[in-house]
């Protein structure tokens, strides 16, 4: 018999009240969340974690896996371009190519771009009470399923789509919430209890809150726009991810498909917030180097961990490191799908901490998040200081490329400097990878002073 094993980490959901009254059990009902901590001799029986964080053993038959969800790409959304830019890339006509791109007179809306008869019909795509639709009769819940409608169909089109332009360059994404639902993440809305908020998201407030008992920080978003899609993007990379260095989801409120309640996402809760404002505010006096060595290999680890999956981070910086009440950092903020907003021109691109082949050519890897990681260093060694003091961002990529580098921070010990040096190197194939930073600071430890402070 072939067991299927489920590895450590992986968040789980009771099928059946389990309650043995045995010792070293551990009873849950029904729909409780269960994280797998331990596999055992016996291929039956795992040790498993609940919410209050007690742990026993669990029966494998009695608990289901909690499933990945994946992304759609649109590799047929050529984002903001021109009506005659559409045209060209449209060239030769063939009857029943395509592409969507975001409308130009309608900000918000899209529009669907059809080659027929050596002619191109643009058709614009309503955004409308969180759906999208083209004649007003039939809506979808995102382009993907607009998309596959008209591939079946023409439904009024001058014809079906039957063959998508397909955009050189970065895909954006998208996001099926029925996915949420088939894979055993939504959670129901009351199950969840709101309470004040932590911080302000990217798409919205951040909220602390209840989850069955335990406590939790909720993300919300409103409305169902592009924005909405990479917020959920976001919650799908999320269900790929197990790791103890890494923010754990716990769920997602998914509302009815009509309604215009907003979309909530569950995460672990992290008692002692963003590290930036935790190093900022606590300082030399109460912050050892101790201490930020472990934070670095914390941080290290969960990067480790992308890297063996291949995933990349992009946006890796003190800000986006959380700090648990037993002082665990954690990796947050995984936006996969962020071509979209985080192109060169928007304001939010993280320049001080992108690598400058990522820059320069979008050259987006685990190597260029090792630079991050570097900055990262640079930031927690110098207790929360903004990056590159004093550089104009409009300079910052010519001086960096022409080989200037930051200066050690104050009072940090030179070997932690040395390791930023080689996360900095120009060069992706000399830079290190997570694995031997994980490996450098194992042999920087005993070398390293024992106080910041003096
Ligand atoms: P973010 O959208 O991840 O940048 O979150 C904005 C702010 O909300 C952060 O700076 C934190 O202060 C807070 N926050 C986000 N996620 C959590 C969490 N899991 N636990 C505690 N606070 C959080």
């Amino acid at each position: 018999l072939l067991f299927q094993t489920i590895p450590n980490g992986t968040t789980c959901e009771g099928v059946f009240d389990f309650n043995t009254g045995n010792k070293g059990d551990l009873p849950f009902k029904k729909g409780d969340t269960l994280v797998v901590i331990q596999r055992t001799r016996d291929p039956n029986w795992y040790r498993a974690q609940n919410s209050k964080g007690e742990s026993g053993m669990v029966p494998l038959n009695y608990i289901t896996q909690h499933k990945e969800v994946k992304l759609t790409a649109m590799p047929w959304f050529h984002g903001k371009i021109t009506r005659s830019d559409a045209e060209d890339l449209l060239t030769p006509r063939k009857d029943g190519l395509f592409l969507v791109r975001e409308s130009t007179n309608y900000p918000g809306d899209y529009t669907m771009c059809v080659s027929f008869a050596g002619e191109v019909e643009h058709y614009r795509v309503i955004f409308k009470d969180n759906k999208v639709t083209i004649d007003e009769e039939e809506y979808f819940e995102n382009l993907t399923k607009l998309v596959e409608h008209y591939e079946r169909d023409a439904d009024g089109l001058v014809c079906t789509l039957t063959q998508p332009l397909i955009k050189k360059g970065g895909h954006e994404y998208s996001v099926d919430t029925e996915e949420f639902r088939k894979s055993g993440w939504a959670i129901n809305f009351t199950d969840l209890k709101l309470g004040t908020i932590l911080g302000k998201g990217d798409f919205g407030d951040v909220y602390e809150g209840t989850y069955k008992d335990q406590k939790v920080a909720v993300k919300s978003v409103k409305d169902r726009s592009k924005a909405a899609q990479a917020f959920l993007a976001e919650a799908s990379v999320m269900t790929q991810l197990h790791h103890k260095n890494l923010i754990k989801l716990l769920g997602v409120v998914i509302p009815q498909t009509m309604s215009n309640d907003p979309i909530y996402v569950v995460l672990e809760f992290m008692t002692k917030g963003a590290m930036l404002e935790y190093l900022r505010s606590r300082g030399r006096a109460l912050v050892t180097s101790n201490d930020l060595w472990k934070f670095a290999k914390d941080i290290a680890l969960g990067m480790e961990y992308l890297e063996n999956k291949q995933l990349v981070h992009r946006d890796l910086a003190a800000r986006n490191i959380l700090i648990s009440e037993e002082c665990v950092a954690k990796v947050s903020d995984f936006g996969l799908a962020r071509d979209a907003s985080f192109n060169l021109q928007g304001g939010k691109f993280p320049v001080k901490w992108t690598a400058p082949e990522a820059l320069k050519e979008g050259k987006f890897s685990n190597k260029s998040d090792v630079w991050s990681y570097g900055i990262t260093l640079w930031e927690m060694w110098s207790f929360g200081r903004v990056p590159y003091p004093r550089v104009p961002l409009k300079d910052l990529l010519a001086k960096v490329q022409s080989g200037y580098r930051m200066d050690c921070p104050e009072r940090c010990d030179k070997i932690v400097y040395q390791l930023m040096l080689k996360c900095w190197l120009k060069d992706v194939n000399e830079r290190l990878s997570f694995k031997q930073i994980v490996h450098e600071l194992d042999v920087i430890k005993p070398k390293l002073l024992p106080a910041i402070n003096p």
